[in-house]
């Protein structure tokens, strides 16, 4: 398999369930600050709420005892500072050809929405500054009614009980959101996996690229190898393009001829961006809107992830100290 078979499957559509998984490297060309690195400039301006390690950030105990870092961190990404990339469009794209079942993202920048991809073809594993939840009573917010708040770097609080209102970021010690299950149903019918811009290190986001049908198709768009691409066990119809994701994207797109396509999508969508800024200065009112998702019934337990892939990486072993997943309730 090569790139071009891949990309004549999606033209000729043959592939018409493609599940795409991606990672934090399909937004660092939106400009999008690693904030989970030390030396990276975000996290460096943290350090003057001297959080105890980095990852205190999204710690849910040191939340309650200080929110302020992460709302520092809520302000720098909300949205209108960044603007999803070529990436982004081609996945919106791909749903727009009615080709994609699902992206399974790792981001909380909320590109995928801006770039259009509906709220039901997405599983933002990791939560949504589109929402929130007062952390005392867990009355639901929209994203927009925190605003001017966490613009004004002031924390906002419940008007009807005081709480702290969090945005519905997956904290560490947090259950995953119930789309996340969408993977049960999902993986099992898909017919290409895309997985981009991801190191695939942390569980169980790792897990799933091993969850699709042994004789289907995986994309890898990456820097490096990764996830089962990396450990040996790799198929035969596997693809890995590797390099900067931008640059694969756009060579997947050139083979598809879908270039032209694609830069009249992000043209108009500039075009309606810089409308929206001139009449209202939040673009919280395009992007919050999330009402209405489709939510699957709890799903079983996390075993059953386990079960569907073969060994976590020694880094998934690594990482499983940090965790964010479901609890066996
Ligand atoms: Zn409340």
């Amino acid at each position: 398999m090569t790139l071009d078979d891949i990309a004549k499957g999606i033209r000729e559509k043959e592939y018409k369930r493609i599940v795409v998984i991606a990672g934090a490297g399909i937004s660092t060309p939106s400009g999008i600050p690693d904030f989970r690195s030390p030396g990276s400039g975000l996290y460096d301006n943290l350090q003057k709420y001297n959080l105890p390690y980095a990852e205190a950030i999204f710690a849910i105990n040191y939340f309650h005892h200080n929110p302020k870092p992460f709302f520092a961190l809520a302000k720098e990404l909300y949205p209108g500072n960044y603007r999803p990339c070529l990436t982004h469009y081609f996945i919106r794209l791909l749903h727009d050809k009615g080709q994609l079942l699902r992206m399974y993202t790792q981001n909380i920048d909320g590109l995928e929405r801006m770039a259009g991809i509906p709220e039901k073809k997405l599983v933002e594993a990791h939560g949504t500054f589109a929402t929130a939840t007062c952390t005392l009573c867990r009355r639901k917010y929209q994203g927009e009614d925190l605003h001017n708040d966490i613009m004004e770097g002031t924390v906002p609080h419940c008007s009807y009980c005081k709480g702290i209102i969090k945005p519905d970021i997956v904290f560490f010690g947090e259950e995953l959101p119930q789309q996340f299950f969408l993977y049960l149903t999902d993986f099992p019918v898909a017919d290409l996996l895309i997985v981009m811009g991801t190191s695939l290190e942390v569980e169980p986001f790792a897990s799933l690229s091993g969850a699709v049908r042994s004789s289907v198709s995986r994309l890898l768009i990456n820097r490096e190898l990764v996830g089962p691409f990396a450990w040996g066990s790799s198929r035969q119809s596997d693809v890995a393009e590797l390099g900067d994701v931008v640059s694969g994207v756009r060579k997947l797109a050139d083979a598809l001829g879908w270039m032209p396509e694609l830069e009249a999508l992000m043209a108009d969508d500039r075009q309606k961006h810089s409308k929206i800024f001139s009449t209202c200065p939040s673009l919280l009112r395009s992007w919050g809107q999330s009402a209405g998702s489709a939510m699957i019934r709890r799903p079983l337990e996390h075993r059953r992830l386990r079960a569907l892939f073969k060994g976590p990486s020694v880094a998934a072993r690594r990482y499983r100290g940090l965790n964010i997943r479901p609890s066996n309730k």
